[in-house]
């Protein structure tokens, strides 16, 4: 399986190759074209599976063909349960937006940081990395409008649940457009995360790895 029989545009071909991964691993062969059709997608995967690459590229390649945003209305959402994973998500988008035709902004917000330098540079970001409480704080100061995402990931879902955030990601799903791609990861099933992807996911297509 090589990553050109996938579905990803030449664009994006040459950035993985920049970015040196040489085939996809199973969780990118088997969720990437789902998610290039748009498929909402379930995804039992652990940290050092490849799931952060397996959903950020099909996003880049969507992002790719439109206009970066000229405001602060924020396309694709991911959240995540810490600031460690934020940073290390937006490492991943990082080093596959710059070999692309166009800058894709990306950034990670998380807590336990002052928020005004980060509100200082929400403009134009095109993909959003966050933590749930940080997240709020942001929307609650219109540093930011969630009302214009068609993309949705929840990375580490469980994580996400254990740590308290439940209440925070629900408020945060009462402001998204019905009309979106959600995407869930998480490491383990428990009936809290069954409650979360009934509510979420829209016919998922469903990837064990
Ligand atoms: P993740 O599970 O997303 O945290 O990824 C685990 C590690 O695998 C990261 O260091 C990635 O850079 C690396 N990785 C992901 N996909 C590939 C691939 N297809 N080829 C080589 N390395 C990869």
């Amino acid at each position: 399986m090589n990553f050109s029989d996938l579905g990803l545009t030449k664009e994006l071909l040459t950035a993985i190759e920049w970015a040196n991964y040489e085939s996809p691993y199973p969780i990118q062969a088997e969720a990437i074209p789902a998610l290039i059709q748009l498929k909402d997608l379930l995804g039992l995967a652990p940290t050092g599976s490849g799931k952060t690459a397996a959903y950020i590229l099909p996003i880049l390649q969507r992002l790719l063909p439109k206009e970066a945003p000229k405001d602060r209305f924020i396309p694709v959402l991911v959240i995540v349960p810490t600031r460690e994973l934020a940073i290390q998500v937006a490492e991943v988008t990082e080093n596959f937006s710059r070999f692309l035709p166009r800058k894709i902004k990306s950034m990670a917000v998380f807590g336990g940081v002052s928020i005004n330098p980060q509100m200082m540079k929400l403009h134009g970001v095109e993909i959003l990395i966050a933590t749930p409480g940080r997240l709020i704080d942001l929307i609650g100061r219109n540093a930011l409008g969630i009302s214009r995402i068609h993309t949705l990931v929840l990375d580490e879902a469980d994580k996400v649940l254990n740590m308290g955030f439940r209440e925070e990601v629900e408020h945060i799903l009462e402001l998204l457009p019905a009309r979106r791609q959600n995407i869930l990861f998480s490491a383990t099933m428990d009936e809290e995360v069954e409650v979360l992807t009934q509510k979420l996911l829209k016919n998922p297509i469903k990837i064990q790895v």
